[in-house]
């Protein structure tokens, strides 16, 4: 366990400079720029060991391994819902999650604006955009975005604080250009709150920074590769 802690710290400094550097390359300060630490699957001694180094956001997958995880994690730090949300599992997130990276759809908002109401708080959420159009990701389609923004407006239990996306796996930028530029043109919607682009993972951060990201989502390149189960 000693050298996985002492991996994990080396990782956690190395990725922060990365981190830090592209954002001066690209006009902005570090600071500005979260580093999300993902963490399905790893033991909550490593996700600690991540935030003693600093870490100051979680990122969660699944509802039942945040569950059986909380408890141990730190006491203090907000954790983000990154993964695949069904309906019947918002009730056990809402007032215990600071955001929900993964709504694609009227329905799952819905449920989310409805469980909130009745914690009488706001839900922040970001939209989940399938940029590469591919059939196996979730996220509603570029051209959707606008109608599904629209929508979302009227739900007033939830409020829509940016765009998150999982490009397919590509070495040059395309995918990651064009969520930067929809990410523009959605700021310019009147009364749109465009604040997080939650965009970039182990293989991608920089990149995804260079083409304005402000939120970078990173697992493997900080705990090591994960142990499928
Ligand atoms: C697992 C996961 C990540 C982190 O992936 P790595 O490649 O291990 O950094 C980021 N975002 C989402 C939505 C994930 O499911």
């Amino acid at each position: 366990m000693d050298n996985k802690l002492q991996t994990v710290r080396d990782n956690y400094a190395r990725i922060s400079a990365e981190i830090g550097e592209a954002a001066l390359k690209s006009g902005r300060k570090p600071e500005n720029i979260t580093f999300m630490a993902v963490t399905k699957t790893v033991d909550p001694v490593l996700v600690n060991c991540a935030i003693d180094c600093g870490i100051s956001l979680l990122g969660e997958n699944r509802v039942q391994e945040y569950e059986s995880k909380k408890d141990a994690y730190r006491p203090g730090v907000p954790v983000d819902f990154i993964g695949a949300l069904q309906s019947n599992k918002v009730k056990y997130i809402i007032g215990s999650v600071r955001l929900i990276h993964s709504v694609d759809r009227m329905s799952l908002a819905k449920e989310i604006d409805r469980i909130a109401g009745k914690q009488e708080l706001v839900q922040d959420i970001l939209v989940e955009v399938n940029i590469g159009r591919e059939e196996t990701k979730s996220g509603v389609l570029p051209e959707a975005l606008p109608a599904l923004l629209a929508e979302l407006d009227a739900l007033p239990h939830v409020h829509v604080c940016g765009l998150m996306t999982i490009p397919p796996p590509c070495s040059d930028t395309t995918y990651l250009q064009a969520m930067q530029e929809l990410f523009l043109q959605a700021g310019e919607i009147p009364g749109a709150d465009m604040r997080i682009l939650s965009m970039g993972m182990s293989d991608d951060y920089t990149k995804a920074i260079a083409c304005g990201s402000n939120l970078v989502r990173i697992g493997s390149a900080l705990f090591g590769a994960r142990v499928c189960r």
